[in-house]
């Protein structure tokens, strides 16, 4: 599931891929932007914000959220009906693949597209006093809700949001105000995303072994790893939750 890491490894691999180098071709296809054509624009930057994405071209950005499924890949195959954009530069093709969200913006004002998001977790505006400042404007939001909301602190997902409320002993139910120390929260939130930045098989236990990167999230039926009770699962909602009954409250 694409959450800020992702994206941030992302654009790592697109600016290795694209930077500095002149597109040789640029093919949208999302009907809005069709028309839209900046071959022999040099692609200048290609940055992250929380979970959306910027490829800085000319006086155009094109901006990309992955949502749900969404990928970008470098890649050779001849590109399929998922394909939502191609740019070719220096001979190599990057293709954007079920974008949740893709749109061609003034590079001027890119920045109004994610002027609501908190401190990216990720970026260099990252400040856990704001990111808790803002978790606990609101302490009688359920935790879950809260570290999700991308406006609180960018670049939490779905397996974060599980994995931080582990650490925290806190149930994904639990009230904000519940959290002992939320500092402490919001520099586990990042030294998390920190660590996974630059690598796709995300790890929160610390222990990189297939089947050992994760706490509770994937993991329900199976032993918790601190206390050996059962992790529990919940898909009520329109998100699947998970826990440890012992070690969270
Ligand atoms: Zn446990």
């Amino acid at each position: 599931m694409p959450e800020g890491d992702t994206v941030f490894h992302t654009a790592e691999t697109l600016r290795k891929a694209l930077a500095g180098r002149t597109l040789t071709r640029c093919d949208i296809r999302v009907p809005r932007f069709a028309a839209v054509d900046l071959t022999g624009q040099v692609v200048d930057e290609v940055l992250s914000r929380g979970k959306h994405l910027f490829i800085r071209i000319g006086p155009a950005s094109i901006h990309s959220h992955l949502k749900m499924d969404g990928s970008w890949r470098v890649s050779r195959r001849p590109p399929d009906h998922r394909v939502r954009i191609i740019l070719e530069a220096g001979g190599i093709r990057v293709v954007g693949i079920d974008l949740g969200v893709l749109e061609i913006l003034d590079r001027q004002h890119d920045e109004n597209a994610v002027a609501h998001l908190g401190p990216d977790l990720l970026g260099a505006d990252w400040d856990p006093r704001v990111a808790v400042a803002n978790l606990m404007a609101a302490p009688d939001r359920n935790l879950a809700e809260a570290l999700l909301d991308q406006r609180v602190m960018a670049g939490i997902g779905n397996v974060y949001c599980n994995e931080l409320c582990f650490v925290s002993g806190r149930l994904p139910t639990a009230a904000v105000s519940s959290l002992s120390d939320p500092q402490r929260l919001a520099t586990r939130a990042r030294e998390m995303l920190w660590a996974n930045r630059s690598r796709w098989n995300r790890c929160t236990t610390g222990d990189t072994r297939f089947g050992r990167q994760l706490w509770v999230y994937g993991r329900a039926g199976q032993e918790c790893r601190r206390c050996g009770a059962t992790i529990q699962k919940d898909h009520t909602g329109d998100r699947v939750t998970y826990w440890c009954p012992a070690c969270q409250r």
